[in-house]
């Protein structure tokens, strides 16, 4: 429904009147960034379009149209999306076959997903996406048929980027002279990637950047974050919900990494040794990429503890927590054992990437560290 989506009154208001004045144009392109809402805005529109029991600013949300468009099942409703030959797809990709991990990726996200999430979601590995010839094909097929229960056929085309030439020109008559009562709505990203045989044939919808305000009420919403820090975080990703929720995500793992390291240092300088096991076995769990992406923030941390004690810490990218925690810890990070920490750390990224086994890796760190951490400052005079 409108108004599940995040910002975008303006081209709601345009969708919303286009169908109440009955000048839905057959052929219409959705044009924005991944992260602007532009297939959630497709998908509102198509269930605004079919709904029974239509609101002046909404769809009703209960009529039988409404259930079914909400569930990606409505008989009228169509996909065509880039897929890839994977183990399910037989050698024979095609959007159908992968329409129950469509339909699971869009309730998941509301919509708000990426290409690479989704070829992450199908199990792509390394191979590009495509729109192949058999699908064109499919839509000529489907669009062919009578409609089941609404008086409107809607085909949603996600990223026709992807179209190859023989399956981009299949589908030039019919875009050009649909069926009466046929909508294609194509959901696109980049116009430069897009055959100029197709553009030339839709119309063209700009879906601009959220409005920085409306999305950060949303992430007030969405992610109990502080008014604040959300009007930050909508600034930082310019507008864009998908780069937001990446933002947020990187500040979680942050936030964990830096209660990991605090601990280890403490029970490092301690030499605790059964705190520093139990240490090594809780690391080995989060898998070698996040291992890595550890070692890379210990090492950010050791950087601003020097700079820290050379009295500029107005140099320093630290969080608040971390500027706290560096007040006491960065005097034991000093010219007479800087190097060799830094040393045990990279080497222990080496060994990590090179399948070496994590666990022995972070506890020969943490001996060697329990040392060094107690090498004394060399004396200034
Ligand atoms: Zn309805």
């Amino acid at each position: 429904m409108f108004k599940q989506i995040i910002g975008q009154l303006e081209v709601k208001n345009r969708l919303i009147s286009s169908v109440k004045e009955g000048r839905i144009s057959h052929a219409q392109l959705f044009l924005g960034e991944q992260g602007t809402g532009n297939l959630p805005l497709a998908l509102a529109y198509a269930q605004y379009i079919m709904c029974e029991d239509k609101k002046d600013e909404d769809s009703c949300g209960v009529c039988g149209s409404c259930i079914k468009n909400n569930k990606l099942i409505h008989p009228d409703l169509h996909f065509v999306f880039p897929t890839a030959n994977t183990d399910k797809a037989k050698g024979k990709p095609m959007s159908e076959i992968f329409l129950p991990e469509w339909r699971e990726i869009v309730a998941e996200n509301n919509g708000y997903f990426t290409i690479n999430q989704w070829q992450d979601k199908i199990e792509t590995e390394n191979k590009s996406l495509l729109i192949p010839e058999r699908d064109s094909a499919e839509i000529l097929k489907k669009l062919s048929l009578k409609t089941y229960e609404s008086e409107y056929k809607v085909m949603i085309i996600w990223f026709p980027e992807k179209f190859n030439t023989e399956s981009a020109n299949k589908l030039l008559k019919i875009l050009e002279e649909p069926e009466p009562k046929t909508l294609f709505i194509l959901v696109a990203h980049d116009s430069g990637q897009i055959m100029p045989t197709i553009l030339s044939r839709t119309q063209t919808l700009k879906v601009p950047k959220i409005d920085l305000n409306e999305l950060a009420s949303a992430l007030v919403n969405q992610f109990q974050l502080s008014q604040q820090q959300a009007s930050t975080i909508s600034a930082l990703a310019d507008g864009n919900f998908i780069s937001s929720k990446n933002i947020i995500e990187a500040s979680e793992i942050e936030e964990q990494f830096y209660t990991l390291f605090t601990d280890w240092m403490r029970a490092s300088f301690k030499a605790d040794v059964i705190s520093l096991i139990a240490f090594s076995e809780e690391i080995q769990k989060i898998g070698r990429e996040k291992q890595k992406q550890f070692i890379t923030y210990c090492l950010h941390i050791f950087r601003e503890s020097l700079i820290n004690n050379f009295g500029t810490s107005n140099l320093n990218k630290t969080s608040q927590n971390e500027a706290q925690f560096l007040v006491k810890f960065a005097p034991f990070i000093h010219g007479a054992n800087c190097l060799d920490i830094i040393e045990i750390f990279n080497d222990a990224h080496y060994h990590i990437e090179r399948n070496g086994n994590p666990k022995i890796i972070f506890l020969d760190v943490s001996f060697k560290l329990t040392k060094l951490l107690r090498v004394k400052a060399p004396v200034l005079d």
